[in-house]
């Protein structure tokens, strides 16, 4: 029974050449709320045929449909039904149709009365499924196309259409549908033709028209609806954006891990703004290159994962860099400013080679930064054409993200500060710990020996002068094994903790070991120690150093070779030159050798083979970290090698090369600074 052919079209095949016009919901309702009024208002008694697309639109009319039968036995409203709306003639005549009826998705209202007639016939643009209560918004953006006209010909076709459709339902209603012919389409077109003893309704008379004031009121009402409409929709997008900004910043605030920051950032702004491309990367003024870790890839569009970004050669980079602001390039083909930097020389292939490469249309390119320093660089790709246009409120938002991408990423680096300094601060707890135990030996032990032995030296008067002399001997040996231990424990600290003036010159190293050598051999007068052989030849390449530390490490390595090797044993000193423009010093000894898993941590604050309680050949277990930290601080490296237990053992260490300075100057100056430290540490 159900008709699928709209009202409106069919109206349309009648009259082709009107046209329809598009009315939003709520002019809808003010028109037939308008109509309905004057059939109240009126003492006429129309013909009146309501259409309402669902029972529950109906139902917010009902009362007003009394109100009008109580003035007219021809009213007519259809409806489809959703609970109790049944075909029914109780007060007027009520019509439920098909739910596949196209009537579903219509509006219609006609009046035909003695004195004017009028119609308001209308279908639903984009229909929208009525399934759950629309909300506001949703309600108030429906559209109709259709027609409103006082026209009395197209309103008479518009009933004739619809009491037609009404027929198919309710055959029985025949006979009165026939009398409401009869009574209204007669008037109505006896009006039209001009008869003079028509009651009254003629389409021509300009008074039967609306009048243009209302006319004006529908365009007004119109306007205003496609106004609301409008900033609806501008507040909606507001608030999407908003919301984007939100979850990025909630998503990023809460992770203290960098990786994961961009990581987090580069696919919520990906997909929040839909563009074929995000990347977001660390950077910072002076830098070159940067490598793509963290991108957003729509399907289908060229990834720049794990690809080398040149931030020097790329003019558009390099003017974000210096001016720390955003720039939005809408068509990489049009862009005057980009178009004029390509005809500039050089630099520019490389960013035409970038936009065909990877199909760039829209560029745009925002700074990270963290008070006024470059943290790093948000860009956004658009690959479809014809370009996108970047709006001013996309261009906002992604400012607002980069300084929530800079203020996570100083927090994470402020948390990872942190962990270091915990670390560090651990290390130093361990090296107080070190310290205290040392302390508790080294320094306790040798006090109550020289306590006791001067103690027995006062007490003793008649003590033999042999006894005497072994007495005193040994006081001043643990006195000065405290001085050492106090020395060096001094140096460590001040050259850990940067407190030291370096003062590099050009030095001859053959100098330096020849004066190493004989500091050695002036403490160790007394005992026997094995060969030395300097193979340094006194014309080696001069050296870059500070000459009293370069003398400092040599004489320690030389000291560890000889006490760590019999006398009838053999200690090297060779040079050779090194890759990388620096010279390889080794110490290298026939001694009691190191276990191959020791080679690194005999460079550690304390280490002894023996363990710090019980050394047999003196020592502090300071010697080879202070000369790690020297050979660090002119930029060199220092390892231990060895076979293992008895078999020797080589210390080496690098020099930086000094290639132009004049070897006589600098000898001078390294020996004086060697002399000085040799003074010092008597
Ligand atoms: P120490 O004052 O004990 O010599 P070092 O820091 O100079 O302190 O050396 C730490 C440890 O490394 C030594 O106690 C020793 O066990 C080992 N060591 C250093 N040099 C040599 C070497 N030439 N041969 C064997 N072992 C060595």
């Amino acid at each position: 029974m159900s008709v699928s052919q709209t009202l409106v079209s069919q109206l349309l095949i009648n009259f082709p050449n009107w046209r329809p016009q598009m009315y939003f919901k709520s002019s809808l309702t003010a028109l037939s709320h308008a109509m309905e009024d004057r059939v109240l208002a009126d003492s006429d008694d129309p013909l009146v045929i309501a259409s309402f697309q669902k029972e529950r639109y109906y139902r917010q009319e009902a009362h007003r449909y009394s109100r009008i039968a109580a003035k007219t036995d021809q009213v007519y409203v259809l409806a489809a039904p959703e609970a109790e709306f049944r075909n029914s003639s109780q007060g007027y005549e009520t019509i439920a149709f098909n739910e596949q009826d196209s009537l579903n998705h219509e509006w219609h209202l006609i009046v035909i009365g003695k004195q004017y007639s009028c119609c308001l016939i209308c279908g639903e643009k984009n229909n929208v499924p009525h399934t759950k209560p629309a909300s506001l918004a949703m309600e108030a953006s429906r559209r109709f196309e259709g027609i409103w006209t006082f026209d009395p010909q197209v309103t008479v076709k518009a009933a004739e259409l619809l009491l037609n459709r009404i027929l198919t339902y309710r055959p029985e209603l025949a006979k009165k549908i026939e009398q409401a012919r009869q009574t209204h389409f007669f008037s109505s077109i006896l009006g039209e033709t001009g008869s003079k003893e028509s009651p009254t309704l003629a389409s021509n008379n300009p008074t039967d028209n609306p009048d243009p004031f209302v006319q004006r009121l529908v365009s007004y009402l119109q306007a205003s609806q496609y106004k609301l409409l409008k900033a609806n929709k501008s507040l909606a997008a507001k608030q999407q954006k908003e919301k984007l900004i939100n979850s990025v910043t909630d998503s990023i605030r809460r992770s203290l891990n960098t990786e994961e920051i961009l990581q987090v950032a580069v696919h919520e702004l990906g997909e929040g703004l839909q563009v074929s491309r995000c990347i977001v990367y660390q950077c910072h003024e002076d830098d070159e290159i940067t490598t793509i870790n963290h991108e957003f890839t729509q399907p289908g569009v060229t990834s720049l994962q794990d690809t080398t970004w040149q931030l020097k050669n790329n003019p558009l980079l390099e003017q974000v860099i210096n001016s720390h602001e955003t720039i939005a390039i809408n068509d990489t083909k049009e862009d005057k400013h980009l178009n004029q930097k390509k005809k500039s020389k050089n630099t520019n292939n490389h960013v035409n080679n970038l936009i065909e490469e990877f199909k760039i249309s829209s560029w745009l390119l925002a700074p990270v930064l963290y008070q006024d320093h470059l943290l790093g660089m948000v860009e956004l790709h658009h690959s479809q054409e014809p370009a996108k246009v970047w709006q001013a409120e996309d261009i906002a938002l992604v400012d607002a993200i980069a300084t929530q991408i800079g203020v996570a990423l100083i927090q994470a680096e402020a948390y990872a500060n942190l962990q270091d300094l915990n670390e560090q601060l651990e290390a130093l707890d361990r090296t107080r710990s070190n310290l205290v135990a040392i302390t508790g030996h080294e320094l306790r032990t040798p006090l109550s020996t020289i306590q006791v032995c001067l103690e027995s030296l006062a007490t003793e008067p008649d003590m033999p002068p042999e006894l005497r002399q072994i007495m005193l001997s040994t006081a001043l040996g643990d006195a000065e094994r405290m001085r050492n231990l106090v020395q060096d424990f001094l140096t460590l600290s001040r050259l850990e903790s940067g407190r030291v003036d370096w003062h590099p010159e050009a030095l001859s190293i053959s100098e330096c070991v020849d004066l190493a050598l004989s500091n050695v051999k002036a403490r160790s007068s007394e005992e026997k120690i094995p060969k030395i052989n300097n193979l340094v030849p006194s014309k080696s390449p001069l050296v870059k150093a500070d000459g009293e530390w370069l003398v400092e490490v040599l004489a320690k390595l030389l000291d560890n070779a000889c006490k760590f090797t019999n006398e009838d044993g053999q200690v090297s000193i060779i040079v050779k030159v090194d890759k990388f423009d620096k010279l390889k010093v080794t110490i290298a000894d026939t001694g009691k050798g190191i276990e191959p898993g020791r080679l690194e941590t005999v460079f550690d604050r304390f280490y002894q083979e023996e363990g710090a309680l019980r050394r047999s050949s003196g020592g502090t277990g300071l010697g080879l970290a202070i000369c790690r930290q020297i050979v660090q601080g002119w930029g060199g490296r220092i390892w231990a090698e060895s076979v293992g237990k008895n078999q020797g053992s080589k210390f080496h260490f690098t020099i930086p090369m000094f290639e132009t300075a004049s070897p006589g100057s600098s000898k001078k100056t390294a020996l004086k600074s060697s002399q000085t430290k040799q003074n010092k540490s008597k």
